[in-house]
């Protein structure tokens, strides 16, 4: 089927196939959606898809289940959102993540000057991608990104990931200051995909950096001075969630969390977390089976009951494979489904080195007790 493409990066013009149906992923401008807009992708997701949306770690939604003969209708809707790129490449490479704690500052115009900057980019890999930081401090450096624009002490400032320190731009120099970071990468990359490790080998960009970011916590689920935050256990929900929390522009985070912008207080659907000690906010768990072809074990129940004995600073990974989409890097404890069992493999990723190996679900609970004793 021509426009579909096997791999883990979607768009809403290139869908992914899965297990069960296309992955129709959505990039929102300034990582915000408006209220239409919302309400009309919950619509999108029950009529087109299986009801559920994801929301991943660079704040874009992901429409699952979606039939292939729905495409038409569904970029029509897009395109009438304001959600649709005029093609693939230029989906692809809009790939920029902005601060959900913006108030009052150039952060919109910024994202729109580089938006629009990004004509002038040179081709990037996959994965490369930007963040607009600029609220009162930094808050995204924990997130995926190539290329920073964020607020220092002295203004704005573009950084390099992977460099403690970035050079001073302007309002108006930032987007063609990052479009020229950009340029640096592509001919100076070889085979390397990401910007911090371009920097790791020794390059940097000849421009000066000498000015660090003013950095912030991230968001936690509750009540903050931007409005309502709610995460999403394992970032997702169901289209009827969406809708309900759609009572003000929604700001999406890439800790799968949604702002719901200057509301202080809302009822909290069911499937929601308003509490940051919910014990579920310390588990990760991919699609696992049936709804990912690679997953020989389902994943999101056993994380669930798992949940509750992870103690307060501990973090759990339940993974279908060795990918581990859901969490890439170490857990204190990672479950990696393995032939319809499961890998134990303490303080590493799901593809790290097991300490205990073909465990069922049942014996888990005991081997999870013992290892998450200390922390108790
Ligand atoms: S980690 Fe493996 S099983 Fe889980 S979603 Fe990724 S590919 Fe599928």
């Amino acid at each position: 089927m021509s426009g579909l493409v096997k791999g883990w990066c979607p768009g809403a013009l290139r869908p992914m196939e899965t297990a069960d149906g296309l992955v129709l992923r959505i990039r929102p401008h300034g990582s915000r959606l408006d209220v239409e807009q919302a309400c009309a992708i919950a619509d999108l997701a029950e009529a087109h898809g299986s009801g559920l949306i994801d929301l991943g770690t660079r704040a874009h939604v992901q429409l699952r289940g979606v039939r292939a003969e729905s495409l038409p209708a569904l970029h029509a809707a897009l395109a009438g959102l304001g959600l649709l790129d005029p093609d693939p490449r230029a989906e692809a490479r809009r790939n920029i993540l902005t601060t959900p704690v913006w108030r009052d500052d150039e952060t919109p115009r910024l994202v729109a000057a580089l938006e629009a900057a990004l004509d002038a980019a040179p081709s990037l890999p996959p994965k490369f991608g930007f963040a607009v930081d600029t609220g009162e401090r930094a808050v995204l450096g924990g997130a995926s990104a190539d290329i920073r624009i964020e607020r220092s002490s002295q203004g704005l400032i573009l950084r390099a990931d992977g460099m403690a320190l970035g050079e001073p731009v302007t309002a108006e120099t930032a987007a063609p200051r990052a479009v020229g970071l950009a340029h640096w990468f592509a001919a100076h990359r070889g085979g390397i995909t990401r910007m911090a490790r371009l920097i790791a080998t020794g390059l940097a960009p000849l421009r000066p950096a000498t000015v660090p970011p003013l950095t912030g916590a991230p968001l936690v689920p509750g009540t903050t001075p931007f409005g309502l935050c709610l995460a999403l256990p394992f970032g997702q929900m169901e289209a009827k969630t969406l809708r309900a929390i759609a009572v003000a522009p929604l700001r999406l985070t890439p800790w799968r969390s949604v702002l719901v912008e200057g509301v202080a207080e809302l009822p909290v659907p069911d499937g929601l977390i308003a509490d940051a000690g919910d014990p579920l906010l310390r588990v990760a768990a991919c699609t696992g089976a049936p709804g990912c072809a690679s997953a020989s074990v389902a994943t999101r129940d056993l994380a669930r009951r798992l949940a509750p004995m992870v103690p307060r600073g501990c973090t759990l990974h339940v993974s279908g494979c060795a990918k581990g989409c859901a969490h890439p890097g170490a857990a204190d404890v990672t479950l990696t489904g393995r032939e319809g069992r499961f890998d134990l493999i303490l303080n590493g990723p799901a593809g790290g080195e097991p300490l205990a190996r073909d465990l069922t679900p049942d014996e888990l609970t005991g081997h999870l007790r013992g290892h998450l004793a200390p922390y108790l």
